[in-house]
């Protein structure tokens, strides 16, 4: 099988990460694609919501596509995980498949300052999605990737919608430009605690959620 794995904090999910996540299927035919929503990290950090929420909510909100699916590996245990053990939890458990890490642009620029990155992209394949506010050419300053400016050109203007490059490991990334979608869970927590509206930023069983147990407030 090949399967996407799409972490995140997930607070809330929203439609930029479930249309990014469909694009990314579709583009890979992947067969599933594997939410992972993060645990909760030691010291609790202001505005994010309890790792258990953040699971429903994820959970909710793929619950009608079969594709989809939410593992709760990071969510269920105390204190943070790591990617990297993540991902070699997931390597056991699906030794046979293809894993591609999903990830947009402003994530991956932030990967040096993960745990063991130089280990992480030895493990699966990655895909770099476009997203509103970044661009292909700012990864032209990440030590992991070596494409030429005249490409990542070329996929911020949309003149190419993806590209594949090696890793310095045997491992790929696929760059991908999908569907612009200006949506941020900062912005969505911003308008709950201004008593803005947040309809069709993401689905509405989730929005309801929200309201329910009264989050972000
Ligand atoms: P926050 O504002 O709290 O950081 P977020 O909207 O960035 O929330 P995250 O949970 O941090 O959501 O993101 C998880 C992953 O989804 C990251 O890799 C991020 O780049 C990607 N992502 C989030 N929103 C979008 C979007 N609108 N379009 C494309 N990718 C997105
Ligand atoms: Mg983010």
């Amino acid at each position: 099988m090949r399967i996407g794995i799409f972490g995140g904090t997930f607070n809330p999910i929203h439609y930029g990460h479930l249309r990014a996540a469909e694009e990314a299927r579709e583009m890979l035919a992947l067969d599933k694609i594997l939410f992972i929503p993060s645990g909760n990290p030691p010291l609790k950090v202001r505005e994010l919501a309890d790792a258990r929420h953040r699971y429903k909510m994820t959970r909710l909100a793929v619950i009608r596509n079969r594709l989809f699916d939410v593992l709760d590996i990071e969510c269920i245990r105390k204190g943070k995980s790591y990617t990297v053990n993540t991902l070699e939890t997931l390597l056991k458990l699906y030794s046979d498949s293809e894993l591609y890490f999903i990830l947009g642009i402003d994530a991956f620029l932030e990967m040096p300052n993960w745990w063991k990155p130089e280990k992480l992209i030895s493990l699966v394949n990655f895909m770099v999605l476009s997203r509103p506010g970044s661009r292909f050419i700012d990864l032209l300053s990440s030590p992991y990737l070596n494409v030429k400016k005249e490409i990542m050109v070329r996929l911020d203007n949309g003149e190419i919608r993806s590209f594949t490059t090696g890793l310095q490991t045997r491992k790929e990334a696929v760059l991908l430009g999908v569907t612009p979608i200006g949506i941020s869970s900062t912005d969505i927590r911003n308008r709950i605690k201004e008593g803005l509206s947040i309809k069709y930023m993401l689905p509405e069983e989730i929005e309801s959620y929200i309201i329910s147990n009264k989050l972000y407030k």
